[in-house]
This record gives C-alpha cells, sequence and structure tokens, in this order.
C-alpha cells in the first residue's frame, strides 16, 4: 500500500513544535491541546463521511458551497512550493496543478488522488470557517504579561493544521476501508 503523505498524530506533533508560539504553550498542556487539534479533524471527518457518503472530495466541495479554480503554474515563492489555496471570503479553493503534479509523482499518486487528498485538507479549513471554528482558537494565549495582567490572546496556527491532518487521514481511512468492503 501506498504511504499516506500527510503526517500522521506524531507527524502532527512536530507540525506544533514548528509553531512561532510553541515555546509558551506549558509543556503539561502540549499533549492534550495535540489531542484536542486532532480529533476536532477526525470527528469532523466522520460527520462528513456519513452526510455525503461515497461522495468525492471535487463533489463534496460543491455540495459545501467551495469553487475549486485549477490555474496550471508551479507554484513555487522562495523555498516554498504551493499546492493549493483556501481562501474563506470568496468560498474558493485554488489547486495549482503544476506544483500537484510534481507531488502525485513524488508520491506514486495519480494526479486525481493527489487532488482529492489536497482537497481534503483545504475543506477542512472551510468547515472550521463555516461549522466548526477555528481549530487555532482552540488554545488560547496571552500575547502580553505583565505581573498579573494578561493583555491581549493568540490563538496557535498549527492546531488548524493539525485539524486539518487528523481530517485527511480519517477520510482517506474510511476510503480504503469502503474499498475493502
Ligand atoms: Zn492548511
Amino acid at each position: 500500500m501506498k504511504a499516506f503523505p500527510f503526517p500522521d498524530k506524531d507527524g502532527a506533533g512536530e507540525e506544533l513544535e514548528r509553531d512561532l508560539l510553541y515555546r509558551k504553550i506549558p509543556v503539561g498542556e502540549l499533549e492534550r491541546i495535540l489531542d484536542m487539534a486532532w480529533n476536532r479533524g477526525v470527528s469532523a471527518a466522520k460527520m462528513i463521511s456519513e452526510k455525503y457518503p461515497r461522495k468525492s472530495m471535487e463533489e463534496i466541495s460543491k455540495w459545501e458551497g467551495l469553487r475549486i479554480k485549477r490555474i496550471p503554474s508551479d507554484q513555487v515563492s522562495g523555498r516554498i512550493r504551493y499546492f493549493s489555496e483556501y481562501y474563506s471570503g470568496r468560498r474558493e479553493i485554488i489547486l495549482y496543478l503544476a506544483s500537484i503534479e510534481k507531488w502525485a509523482e513524488h508520491n506514486r499518486l495519480s494526479d486525481k488522488e493527489a487532488v482529492e487528498m489536497i482537497l481534503s485538507h483545504e475543506i477542512y479549513h472551510h468547515l472550521e470557517c463555516t461549522k466548526l471554528g477555528l481549530t487555532s482558537d482552540l488554545y488560547q494565549i496571552p500575547i502580553i504579561r505583565i505581573g498579573k495582567l494578561k493583555i491581549g490572546k493568540s490563538g496557535i496556527r498549527a492546531l488548524s493544521e493539525i485539524g486539518a491532518h487528523g481530517f485527511s487521514r480519517t477520510i482517506y481511512e474510511i476510503k480504503e476501508n469502503k474499498t475493502v468492503m
């Protein structure tokens, strides 16, 4: 079987370590908030699979009011290659087809499978914006602390990515099991 190209839960933990605010999270809280974000993705995946049994991510996007725009380019900026973007205001997912082709080839996926996986990631972000609330806000830390006074709050962006990874992986597992059954 092909390896699933997105992080599992351990890999998602590394995503948290890379967050700019990582060091401000008390060590004792790390596991709990990782679980919380991952599980939010898992339950959203179950909800979506029940709502749209056997539908592709492309079909689900449409049912959830999303437009998919395909751009032929290989989108590279600095040292980062972008595969897709989600714009909540426009309810739009942009797919960079040449970037996705490279990623598909690297992971030995068909272009169609790769698009489905990338769409599942972005659909999670759309669900966050429309139904679930931002996963990044599940845990907030004060921005400035002066003695006992705490001013401002910030969510942790990596938590949204962790939720998306939990979502994509669960969608993938549910689909795989279906083909076995
Ligand atoms: Zn994302």
